[in-house]
């Protein structure tokens, strides 16, 4: 589809150059194939993307996918017993909390026309995109530290506009003092009982994170986890965002806007989606004039709300 279309061209830079972001996709795309079939934690996985772009007269650079898929160094059976722990305590949190019979909302009809869109990861069957458990909420915490005025609300509200799109049911758990760490685990009873961790929405300094220092404004991911040969399931993510850059947005006029834009498109790689090579789409991997999904985005969102649901889980 248009993916393998967008996928099939090498993206470049304005200046031509093949960015480092490029190099390190192809370079996954040529890795061996996970020879995992029950529980697969996966190794962290990063992709960079430089790029500028202008809003508003001034040039400024934004936005990296950073997929968080690892933090879970244990296996699990097919029945759900926990093996192989590197300590005794449970690995997973008790199977099918906070389920429902039946998924909680519905996808939003994306428009006619459709558009570019890309998965970050597919089931076995190569097509099928992993996403969330639709038949229980999607849980959420924000560790409010370095938050520019307005950011709370930035928030609140690219959270909401992603529900309605997906159709996830997305719960706020109030804030967290955790910190975002590059090997999260997808499971902390001691800080959120027995369930699996909320996603993590972090306003960061660059002594945080790193690439912050660079042209990157936003990182997101989820973690994938599976049970036995069932569908992999993304069940936490996390969202770190540049601290500096979003308060300096915010000061702009229409900056919570561009804020919001680069929450709406973190938020997108939590839920599954990856960069496609059109900047007529928010999940273009930089910053643009685009502050809301359009209609590639939003087909691929569509399904990424449509997933199965995993009570095993
Ligand atoms: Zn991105």
């Amino acid at each position: 589809m248009r993916e393998q279309d967008d996928r099939g061209r090498t993206p470049s830079s304005p200046t031509g150059r093949i960015p480092q972001w490029v190099h390190d996709e192809m370079a996954q795309a040529l890795a061996p194939p996970d020879p995992w079939r029950s529980w697969s934690p996966r190794e962290p996985r990063r992709r960079k993307r430089r790029n500028w772009s202008t809003i508003g007269g001034a040039a400024l650079v934004v936005c990296i996918v950073g997929l968080g898929l690892v933090g879970a160094h244990f296996g699990v059976l097919p029945g759900g017993a926990s093996v192989a722990g590197a300590s005794p305590a449970p690995a997973m949190p008790s199977p099918g909390g906070n389920s429902s019979d039946d998924p909680l909302g519905t996808p939003m009809t994306p428009p006619a026309g459709g558009g570019s869109y890309a998965f970050v990861q597919h089931q076995d069957d190569g097509v099928t995109p992993v996403a969330y458990d639709p038949c229980r909420p999607v849980h959420y915490v924000v560790r409010p530290d370095n938050a520019p005025p307005g950011g709370e609300t930035v928030i609140q509200s690219a959270v909401a506009r992603m529900s309605q799109v997906t159709g996830l049911q997305f719960v706020d758990d109030g804030a967290t003092d955790e910190d975002p760490t590059g090997q999260r685990e997808a499971f902390q009873p001691d800080r959120y009982g027995d369930r699996w961790a909320p996603v993590l929405i972090s306003w960061e300094t660059v002594t945080e994170q790193p690439d912050f220092a660079a042209d990157v404004a936003g990182l997101g991911g989820s973690q994938a986890v599976s049970a036995g040969d069932g569908p992999h399931v993304y069940v936490t993510g996390t969202v770190e965002l540049d601290a500096a850059d979003l308060t300096d947005f915010m000061t702009w006029p229409n900056g919570a806007a561009i804020a919001r834009a680069i929450v709406l498109h973190e938020l997108g790689h939590v839920v599954g989606l990856d960069h496609v090579v059109d900047p007529q789409q928010l999940m273009y991997a930089s910053t643009s004039d685009v502050l809301d999904f359009a209609g590639g985005d939003l087909t691929g969102l569509a399904q990424l709300g449509a997933g199965s649901c995993e009570p095993q889980l």
